[in-house]
């Protein structure tokens, strides 16, 4: 209805609370009364949208038993946009949203809404001190032919850069970029690196970059894989949001490495318990992150822009490419 201020309309709740049938032909609909079966309105199709034009019903009436519960609805948005976070962390972001995870089809298929870090008991002073970093392998190509994505965490900020892999064999590239990128940016060292000890880790190729830089590399012992159990609780953590997201949408699973970039630019934007309530970004950049330009993942277009093209802060904190626009 062109005079309507909401956009959305519950076919269920119209039909309940004016009691008629709602009928829905290629070219028009009508809205009938089911015990007089007098006409309350009816509308024909424009641009392949029903408009609803000439009704017997005051415009009140009629916005009342239309409007869906436009707040509910808003406070499910929210939580869709920001990847399905758990209650607290949607709160702490936006206090007057209320939304009930129970609710939500998508995170319980995605299973997550758990928080993710437990406290380590060494305590690192500076942010890049130690990284931990894990390789994940995709089930599926992605539409790009990416099959790995390899991640770099920050200990101290828990902050998470994400660099998708055509092969196992880029990991040390990836690295080297990362420790570029960091000391570039950010005037920074990394110190300690910590992985298992997968082939890509532990190639000549590599020791010979730690150690010309001066970095020790802690791996894990072959039957202890806990022991980097930080990096691998964010990969599970990252893919678990972006299978929400992915669900939620009904996105295909060759899509998983834009929800895998999107799930890792929001988790880096969620405050978190493990950092008494703040987000990764802002420990790393001593700013609050901005939520306003976020949009539901697939719902619109979305956009793969360098990170350099955002604002300043955004693009200091954001390797690569990040998904934004309608992401
Ligand atoms: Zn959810």
């Amino acid at each position: 209805m062109p005079t309507f201020t909401s956009n959305l309309l519950s076919v269920k709740k119209a039909t309940t609370d004016l009691n008629c049938y709602a009928i829905f032909g290629p070219n028009n609909v009508a809205f009938q009364d089911i015990e007089s079966s007098r006409l309350l309105g009816q509308g024909s199709t424009k641009e392949g949208l029903y408009v609803l034009e000439d009704t017997n019903l005051s415009p009140s009436a009629l916005s009342s038993a239309f409007s869906f519960n436009v707040s509910v609805a808003n406070d499910a948005v929210w939580h869709a946009r920001l990847g399905h976070p758990h209650q607290r962390a949607l709160n702490l972001l936006l206090p007057n949203i209320k939304f009930q995870n129970e609710n939500c089809e998508a995170c319980i298929l995605g299973k997550h809404c758990k928080s993710v870090f437990p406290k380590s008991s060494m305590v690192y002073e500076n942010c890049f001190d130690l990284i931990h970093s894990d390789v994940w392998t995709s089930p599926c190509f992605s539409k790009e032919n990416h099959k790995y994505f390899v991640t770099f965490i920050d200990e101290k900020s828990k902050y998470t850069w994400l660099t998708l892999l055509p092969s196992k064999g880029r990991v040390l590239g990836a690295f080297v970029n990362f420790y570029a990128y960091v000391t570039n940016h950010y005037n920074a060292k990394v110190k300690v690196l910590r992985s298992d000890n997968g082939g890509e880790y532990t190639s000549h190729a590599f020791k010979q970059f730690l150690s010309t830089h001066g970095i020790i590399h802690q791996t894990s012992c072959p039957y202890t894989p806990q022991k980097n159990g930080v990096a691998e609780r964010k990969n599970r953590h990252l893919m678990e949001v972006a299978r929400s997201i992915m669900f939620h949408t009904n996105v295909p699973k060759k899509f998983w490495r834009d929800a895998v970039v999107s799930a890792c630019y929001l988790i880096n934007r969620i405050p978190t318990r493990v950092l008494n309530d703040i987000s990764p970004y802002e420990v790393l950049t001593n700013t609050t992150p901005t939520i306003d330009h976020l949009r539901v993942f697939g719902s619109v277009c979305y956009v793969l822009v360098p990170g350099e093209k955002r604002n300043k802060l955004e693009a200091k904190s954001t390797k690569g490419g990040v998904l934004e626009k309608g992401f």
